[in-house]
């Protein structure tokens, strides 16, 4: 069916279109559209909440679905709930990097947002003032006298809680009597989907249940439930929502429900109260309108009884503050966000990678040449040496060694090695280097032919609470081993079977959360390693440090990881900044490997 979709959009595509895709039944689209076109111009936004990722991980193409997705530049969502949702799903199950919104994938950035749909408020708004709608008030009004209207309106959905509710306005009838004979609750169920048996199945539900109350409580002069099993038209549509004292909404779930604004934007004199269910999305932004629980049915009988007592005065006052939100955020905002999202992306991925060229190159090593105080970052792993299965091996051999003393030996170099790694391989591979250095991401700093010293006091008493959680991820993933450092902790899982140990680092990151939140400490993802560490203390602050201290008119800093996008941050827009790998960075430009880095380097020095 996706398929379908695509070759239509094959047929019509023309750069520079912008591809607006909605809805769950299109998840693949996107990724299918990207691999024809990699420059295209792609939005999605989902109508339907994005489940937890314990849920969405039953799905046996888990992964297809969220690489399908990921084929778009902006995916909306209702809420931020879903967002979040998503991300863990896309951490969880393909290892990538999400962080602040952004996902970062090889080659390209998507962002994932919330923009709550909107709907037309002028046009609810204004409604009371059309003449079919006034005809069909009066019309209605002969119907049902001066009896209070409770409205509700859905598809007959499974999702709706359609079944609930009714039970809970039996509930509501069988406790209040007075209210027998003065209430009417007008029930429009749109049928959807009636091929579905299970659709067939809540549709005979509702009718006997309906039936039922209607039996049971109705008399010749009143019936408790006026069933609509059809769709009605606009105009009594718009007269029911001006009518209504009371909108009950109370979905089991629910993506957005815009019945519930709908109402709400009708009722331009402020009246009327809303009871909405807390499952849908809608209740994040209608916080002023009475929120339920749909399976609680005690809790919904209360809620209409104070809905039906609620004074005049207090009704207008919280419709006021949800139509004045109702109406900012309108759909054509709604589309303008998304929109503008789209354009913003766009160009964040512009800048992502910029590939040192070779004239950028030369432009480098003039400027070096014409500087006389050099400061030069340096990070260790992955910069200047590959990775290896064991932090241990990766040893420097006397060409990195001579190349490091070359450039240290020019006076007017000062080099700083910015690493992760503890104080004492450092001093111990490369102490007899003229260098200064940053151990432990910024925690220790060193002079040459000075003594170690810390950045600032810092507390280690987290880390006999964390360890024992680590030590569990080490033993349960085999291949994996903890390092302790003086201030941090570290998971190295180089060796554990790459699908695995990224299974096992989303579950470990979730763990976490609630220490790091507790101990105010920062989670590092490094390559092939999770180092747990106080928040605050990182390569960028260890680089202002440096810069505060020593006189420079030329910075160079060089990194690959996470840990360096704080050193690429600190340091001025006009130094040069490089990072090895290709993928999005602070830094100015990418090179695709150490290689390259000991290239440029050997060059500066010759
Ligand atoms: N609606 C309609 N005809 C009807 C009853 C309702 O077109 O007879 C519209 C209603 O105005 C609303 C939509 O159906 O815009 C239902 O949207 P909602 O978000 O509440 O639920 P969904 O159907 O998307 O789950």
């Amino acid at each position: 069916m996706n398929r379908h979709f695509f070759d239509v959009i094959d047929q019509q595509y023309k750069p520079g279109d912008v591809i607006w895709i909605h809805d769950y039944h299109l998840l693949l689209l996107p990724e299918m559209i990207r691999k024809k076109y990699p420059d295209a111009i792609i939005g999605f936004f989902l109508h339907i909440p994005f489940p937890s990722f314990e849920l969405f991980r039953l799905l046996p193409w888990r992964k297809e679905l969220v690489q399908g997705l990921l084929g778009a530049d902006v995916i909306g969502f209702h809420t931020y709930d879903y967002v979040r949702h998503f991300l863990s799903s896309v951490h969880r199950v393909l290892g990538v990097d999400t962080k602040d919104n952004l996902i970062t994938l090889q080659n390209r950035i998507v962002k994932v947002d919330a923009f709550p749909l909107g709907i037309d408020f002028d046009g609810f708004n204004s409604s009371s003032e059309r003449t079919d709608v006034k005809k069909e008030i009066t019309r209605i009004r002969n119907s049902v006298q001066n009896k209070k209207i409770i409205l509700s309106v859905d598809r007959l959905d499974y999702t709706k809680g359609i079944v609930e509710r009714l039970e809970a306005y039996k509930l509501f009838l069988e406790r209040n009597e007075i209210y027998r004979g003065n209430v009417i609750l007008v029930f429009v169920a749109v049928p959807t989907r009636s091929k579905v048996d299970a659709y067939e199945q809540l549709n005979r539900q509702v009718n006997e249940l309906i039936g039922h109350i209607n039996g049971k409580y109705g008399t010749m002069e009143w019936q408790p439930i006026w069933y609509i099993n059809r769709s009605v038209q606009m105009k009594t549509l718009l007269a029911l929502y001006n009518m209504a004292d009371v909108a009950l909404v109370t979905p089991l779930r629910d993506g957005m429900n815009l019945v519930a604004k709908e109402y709400l934007a009708t009722k331009q004199d402020n009246t009327g109260v809303l009871i909405i269910s807390e499952m849908a999305g809608v209740s994040k932004e209608l916080g002023e309108a009475i929120i339920i629980h749909p399976n609680d049915l005690d809790g919904i009988v209360d809620a209409i009884n104070l809905a039906l007592t609620m004074p005049i005065n207090m009704q207008k006052q919280q419709n006021k503050i949800m139509r004045e939100r109702l109406k900012r955020y309108d759909v054509m905002r709604w589309g303008q966000d998304f929109m503008d999202s789209i354009k913003a992306t766009k160009i964040i991925q512009k800048n992502m990678y910029l590939l040192l060229t070779e004239s950028k190159r030369t432009s480098i090593i003039e400027q070096y040449k014409k500087s006389n105080n050099r400061l030069i970052f340096l990070d260790y792993d992955g910069t200047l040496m590959p990775f290896f299965d064991k932090p241990e091996k990766a040893k420097p051999e006397q060409a990195l060694l001579l190349l490091l003393k070359k450039l240290s030996d020019d006076p007017k170099n000062t080099i700083v090695i910015i690493s992760g790694r503890d104080r004492e391989t450092l001093d111990k591979w490369l102490g007899d280097l003229p260098v200064n250095f940053t151990a432990e991401h910024g925690v220790w700093l060193k002079a040459i032919n000075s003594k170690w010293e810390m950045i600032e006091e810092l507390n280690t008493d987290w880390k006999k609470e964390i360890k024992p959680v680590l030590q569990v991820y080490a033993d349960r993933t085999p291949g994996s081993f903890i390092e302790e450092k003086g201030f941090s902790l570290a998971w190295h899982y180089r060796k554990v079977d790459s699908e695995f140990g990224l299974m096992r680092i989303r579950e470990l990151v979730d763990d976490l959360g609630y220490y790091v939140r507790n101990f105010g400490l920062q989670v590092l993802e490094g390559n092939k390693v999770l180092e747990i560490k106080n928040s605050g203390v990182n390569k960028g602050r260890a680089a202002t440090v440096w810069m505060n201290r020593i006189k420079h008119d030329f910075i160079l800093a060089a990194g690959d990881d996470w840990t360096d996008e704080d050193l690429f941050k600190a340091i001025p827009k006009s130094a040069y900044s490089i990072k090895v790998g290709l993928s999005a960075t602070q830094a100015n430009y990418n090179v695709n490997s150490t290689e390259d880095i000991r290239s440029i380097i050997q060059d500066l020095v010759t």
